[in-house]
């Protein structure tokens, strides 16, 4: 269907989204430039939901190559190795940076798993997002230079030497913002398991658009299951963090028993993709026992567990809460240099919906949010500096859009039966096949676009599991063959999915 694209305006960088990425970005951006910040959510976003807090080596005896080395083991060895080491080596320099806009973060650092020592900083307890979402918000109202708009991203617009703009919608019709910078900032695509602990919207739309507009994505096949979110309500499904776990709590069945242990000698200290499998292999339901921590030291450090455990009938101090693996954050995305930069003039990716390299197979736990304040820094000195072609493109009257697609709750189930903890190569490809026989369905234009958006990425992260036939971090085959994992997997536009080798 035609739509009509009613307005257009012009910026010098034009940012979408608005968590700890989006925002780090538009605030280390010189202030003589013209920025559009666009956002289909305010205030509901991953970044405004996370807990635990951000881990930094700012002390000794900690330091930077241990933090190095405990990336890299967690990513099982798919990490790029010059992204990590960069990120690592500039996180006292992101927590001064979010002091310095006002976050308070507390005394000491705590532990989380898969971390040799404590390095995670945490501000307001166990709520750490809100806290630094709430400083950083507040400076983003204060600059002149930022235009702050709610939409959502149809299409990333190109000419033959770069970016030329970005369609937005908003209120059912679609303007068109000229500027010859992007930022996608657009989060991971949790949303598409039924089981998720992030907003809803997190469907990794901007993945799809910035792979419709030329740009390399890859590691699809990777999916942090968090193995602690509380399975006393309907998703999302609130977080239990895994700080919990570094001061003490344990992780039992319905006998009591401290099964970890049966799976891996870390127990409550392994990493998140051992200890979801463990927990999904185990039978029965499991639970989260925090009487092992001290009740004082539970209330003050974990009040928000606290508050959310007795909101949903459940008093943490006395009982053990009963958990579920979740779909939790998305190691894959848009392929980018160390500066966020992509294989496009002009489009950059910041934060989880970017595939900058430091996560490999599996994500270190407070990595992330640490992940989209240094990337983020780093891709606004490059944008300060770089200077691409004006590609302003002529004012389209009109763009078109589907009406039909798969369903959500059809795609979430295709998620959920081929891209569960453990996968299983028929599986995957019937039901790969079954997608893409699927009967669609009328529906709105711009609700179509977005599912048939989500479908696409599905397709691909598919694709990328049922290629991916030996185990690795969060991708475990149950008929895992042997193979040199070693490789990633990366898809362009028009072209067959490569792979590649990409270490230093
Ligand atoms: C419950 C929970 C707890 C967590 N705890 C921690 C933790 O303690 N430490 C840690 O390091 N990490 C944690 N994480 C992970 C971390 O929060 C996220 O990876 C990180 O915040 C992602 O930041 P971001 O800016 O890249 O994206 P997000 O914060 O997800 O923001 C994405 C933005 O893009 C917008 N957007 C998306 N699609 C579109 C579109 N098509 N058009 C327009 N706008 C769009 C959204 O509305 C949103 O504003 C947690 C995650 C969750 C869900």
């Amino acid at each position: 269907m035609q739509i009509r694209v009613t307005s257009d305006d012009s910026f010098d960088v034009v940012i979408i989204g608005a968590g700890i990425a989006a925002t780090t970005v538009a605030l280390s951006l010189p202030a003589n430039l013209r920025i559009a910040v666009v956002a289909q959510c305010r205030g509901i976003t991953s970044s405004h939901w996370a807990k635990g807090g951000v881990a930094a080596a700012c002390q000794s005896p900690d330091d930077a190559d241990q933090h190095i080395a405990d990336t890299l083991q967690a990513g099982g060895g798919l990490s790029d190795r010059v992204a990590v080491d960069l990120m690592v080596r500039e996180a006292p320099a992101a927590i001064a940076f979010l002091s310095d806009l006002g976050v308070t973060f507390e005394g000491l650092p705590g532990r989380e798993a898969g971390h040799a020592l404590p390095r995670i900083w945490h501000a307001n307890g166990d709520a750490t997002g809100a806290a630094i979402m709430s400083a950083l918000e507040k400076k983003i109202l204060s600059k002149t230079n930022l235009v702050v708009l709610t939409g959502s991203l149809i299409e990333i617009a190109t000419s033959n030497t770069g970016v030329s703009g970005v369609l937005i919608e908003n209120d059912n019709s679609a303007a068109l913002l000229r500027t010859s910078k992007v930022v996608l900032a657009t989060g991971g695509a949790t949303g598409l398991w039924s089981y998720h602990t992030s907003p809803p919207t997190n469907l990794g739309l901007g993945i799809v658009a910035a792979y419709r507009a030329g740009a390399i994505v890859g590691d699809l096949e990777f999916t942090q299951f968090h193995p602690t979110a509380i399975a006393l309500s309907a998703s999302p499904l609130v977080l239990a963090t895994e700080a919990l776990r570094g001061a003490g709590a344990w992780i039992v069945d319905e006998d009591g028993k401290r099964f970890l242990f049966d799976y891996d000698p870390a127990g409550e200290l392994a990493t998140r993709d051992k200890v979801s499998l463990a927990i999904s292999r185990h039978s029965g339901q499991a639970y989260l026992d925090t009487r092992p921590i001290d009740e004082c030291e539970l209330t003050a450090k974990f009040p928000s567990f606290v508050n959310a455990c007795r909101e949903m009938g459940f008093d943490p101090i006395s009982t053990p809460v009963p958990i579920r693996p979740a779909a939790h954050y998305t190691m894959g995305g848009i392929v980018t240099g160390t500066y966020g930069e992509t294989n496009i003039a002009g489009l950059y990716a910041v934060g989880e919906c970017a595939n900058s390299g430091v996560h490999g197979a599996n994500r270190l736990a407070s990595n992330s949010l640490l992940e989209g304040v240094v990337f983020g820094r780093r891709a606004a000195l490059h944008l300060a500096s770089a200077s691409f072609p004006d590609n302003a493109t002529a004012h389209p009257s009109s763009c078109s859009l589907p009406t039909r697609a798969t369903s959500l709750s059809r795609l979430m189930h295709s998620v959920d039966t081929a891209l569960g903890i453990e996968r299983e190569g028929s599986t995957i490809k019937t039901t790969r096949e079954a997608l893409a026989a699927d009967e669609t369905e009328d529906m709105d234009p711009f609700l179509a676009h977005r599912y048939v958006a989500a479908s696409e990425l599905v397709t691909m992260m598919l694709e990328a599991a049922e290629s991916r036939v030996g185990s690795v971090g969060s991708h475990t085959r149950s008929d895992q063959q042997p193979e040199d994992t070693l490789y990633r997997l990366q898809f362009l536009h028009g072209s067959k999915a490569q792979r590649v080798r990409r270490f230093s």
